[in-house]
């Protein structure tokens, strides 16, 4: 297997100062460190503990938000003043979004990025988000005795572009530099790597946290870690669970109108989690003087099997976009929370009975010592460990009749480079529209824009003869830049894409799923748009020698060379592929002694001025 390396840049960091890894959960944050002069990363420890739940509470009179355990415990009596589950808003217009939380959502347009009400002011995820950080961050400058300004986060494999993005201004905001976004499944895999050794295996993570689930296949080998393929969820997690079983109890009790939804979740939450720890007690508690919640474990399991089924398709999809079956899978890693839930150890286990299922390392707190691992390498503290990540989708450009022309294909490997050579489709045109796009159909009206922008200042030339280059490059946090060169004349112009607004994971599954039902009419649809493409372009540069050279033609093969482009324009809106390309062959018939004669007289034309 071909190996990439990449580049470590080593930075200037000074080596007193720590780097951190943050796990930013939807449900829990985590910090880990690496402390000086040693190997393996710890959790930092607060008077809190060591999970920092992710939930903002904003106290009536108060500027600032208590942020962690203090806000969990709001969460029952004031959820109007609790923010929670930040994580699943990040990077999503108020469209992507349609849960209730208990707070309210504000959308200012369809596509622009969703919004929090709390008591008449407005945050946006981001903004939240930050304000985790910083209680992280705060946590561990109290913890060290000195300040800190830079860290490692970490996020869902299948976080898109934007997502990614606005994980990283968040950090910003909170006054971090993040060194590296890295995924989830890769740190996790970091923090296992290392009692792997330098044997070659391939490893499956299983990621089922409080919101987001994700599943990836790795390979490891001599200390590189590369990912061959991640699927998931960014909408599915142990919330969806508590809120499963809190449903089956207002339907059993009749308690769909009351205001308590929040309180039941919790207790579904704790249900959940009592049942996990010891199975053979059955839950019950109190809901009101009249209504006591129960649950067992054979019902935990029957209300949980439609969730759990949703994971095992995302491992399906994951083994066959790696090209693998179950046996080639050397050891399936289980990370997140959710994991806790026993089933889900148990049938994994039933389906890879060849290896082994793993779980040594605390499932909660594996990503953010994964995360610590890279931030100490980051740190320039370590060389034996490489990272490779994949894109989740194509990217590309719009070329004429919406088009779209893949540069970087799904599942490529990044960090990575691409290029490809354009050119202008009509005389003398100074500008080019570059549209940025993301997604697997054949059309770009079909899939995701990721922004655009004007290559200006092109040389006046006759069509076709600019060469304009253009290049994807994804850097290693998955961000990426588009830039557009005329190489005659080396102008230049340039993106970083940062989308408005991104895509939940099912949307990109569905995407998929779209891209694959409608691949045969898509082809069709696409060889059509090529005809037309040719057929326009054979029209312009005719009627533009019939412009310029009318006085070489006879009026005869004037008036056939225009009755055959009047048939082909004729034919250009009538979806006919093989009609339209007869009519192109045949114009092409009767042009084509046309540009040998011209040639001709130029040439003797020429000789003619030599002579003078
Ligand atoms: P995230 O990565 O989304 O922040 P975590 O990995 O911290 O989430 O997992 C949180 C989820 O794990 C919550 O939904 C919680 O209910 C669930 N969880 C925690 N402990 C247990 C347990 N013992 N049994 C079942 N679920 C658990
Ligand atoms: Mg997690």
């Amino acid at each position: 297997m071909a190996k990439i390396s990449i580049n470590i840049k080593q930075g200037s960091l000074s080596k007193s100062e720590p780097v951190l890894g943050i796990d930013l959960g939807t449900t829990n944050s985590l910090v880990a460190w690496v402390p000086p002069g040693e190997r393996d990363p710890q959790i930092l420890e607060s008077s809190e503990g060591r999970l920092t739940p992710s939930v903002l509470y904003f106290p009536e009179n108060q500027a600032e938000p208590l942020v962690g355990k203090m806000a969990w415990d709001a969460l029952e009596s004031q959820p109007e003043r609790c923010v929670r589950s930040v994580k699943r808003l990040l990077g999503k217009s108020a469209q992507d979004v349609q849960k209730h939380w208990g707070y309210r959502l504000v959308e200012t347009s369809e596509e622009a990025l969703v919004q929090v009400e709390v008591d008449g002011r407005y945050y946006d995820p981001i903004h939240l988000s930050s304000l985790i950080l910083k209680e992280l961050k705060r946590k561990a400058e109290g913890a060290f005795g000195q300040s800190v300004s830079k860290a490692v986060i970490t996020v869902p494999a299948y976080f898109n572009d934007s997502q990614r993005q606005a994980t990283r201004d968040a950090g910003k905001l909170a006054g971090l530099e993040v060194l590296r976004i890295v995924n989830e499944p890769t740190a996790a895999s970091l923090a296992y790597g290392l009692n792997i050794g330098a044997e070659s295996r391939t490893i499956l993570v299983y990621d089922l946290g409080g919101g987001t689930f994700d599943v990836s296949i790795l390979h490891l080998e001599d200390g590189v870690f590369e990912v061959l393929a991640t699927h998931g969820d960014t909408a599915l997690g142990g919330d969806d669970l508590d809120l499963r079983i809190a449903q089956w109890w207002m339907q059993q009790h009749s308690l769909e109108g009351i205001d308590n939804g929040i309180r039941l979740q919790h207790m579904a939450e704790r249900a959940k989690m009592q049942l996990s720890q010891d199975a053979d007690s059955p839950f019950s508690v109190a809901f009101n003087a009249d209504v006591a919640l129960e649950l067992n474990y054979a019902k935990l399991c029957e209300l949980a099997e439609p969730w759990m089924q949703t994971t095992w398709k995302s491992v399906d999809r994951a083994l066959a976009l790696s090209d693998l079956v179950e046996t080639d899978i050397d050891e399936v890693v289980l990370v997140g929370g959710s994991t806790r839930f026993p089933e889900i150890a148990r049938q994994l286990a039933k389906r890879f009975d060849h290896c082994r299922v793993n779980s040594e390392v605390n499932p909660d707190e594996v990503v953010a010592l994964g995360a610590a691992i890279e931030a100490d390498v980051l740190a320039g503290n370590r060389t034996d460990v490489l990272l490779l990540d994949v894109t989740p989708l194509s990217l590309g450009i719009e070329t004429a009749g919406n088009l779209m022309d893949v540069i970087i294909p799904r599942n490529s490997k990044i960090p990575t480079r691409l290029a490809r050579e354009y050119t202008t489709s009509v005389d003398g045109q100074v500008n080019l529209k570059i549209a940025v796009y993301q997604g697997e159909r054949e059309s770009v009206l079909h899939n995701r824009k990721l922004g655009e922008f004007v290559l200006s200042g092109i040389p006046a030339m006759p069509a076709g003869l600019p060469k304009i280059q253009i290049s994807f490059a994804i850097d290693a946090n998955g961000l990426l830049q588009v830039s557009a060169k005329e190489l005659r004349s080396g102008m230049e112009q340039s993106i970083e894409v940062k989308p408005q607004y991104g895509l939940t994971d099912s949307e990109v599954e569905q995407r998929l799923l779209e891209s694959m039902q409608h691949a045969q009419n898509d082809l069709e649809e696409r060889m059509l748009i090529e005809a037309q493409n040719e057929a326009q372009q054979i029209l312009y540069a005719t009627e533009r020698f019939l412009e310029k050279h009318a006085q070489h033609l006879s009026t005869e093969e004037i008036h056939i060379t225009r009755q055959r482009c009047d048939e082909l324009r004729g034919l250009l809106s009538q979806g006919d592929r093989n009609r339209l390309l007869a009519s192109i062959e045949a114009l092409n018939e009767v042009t084509k002694p046309f540009a040998e004669r011209i040639m001709d007289i130029a040439v003797s034309e020429a000789l003619k001025g030599k002579k003078l």
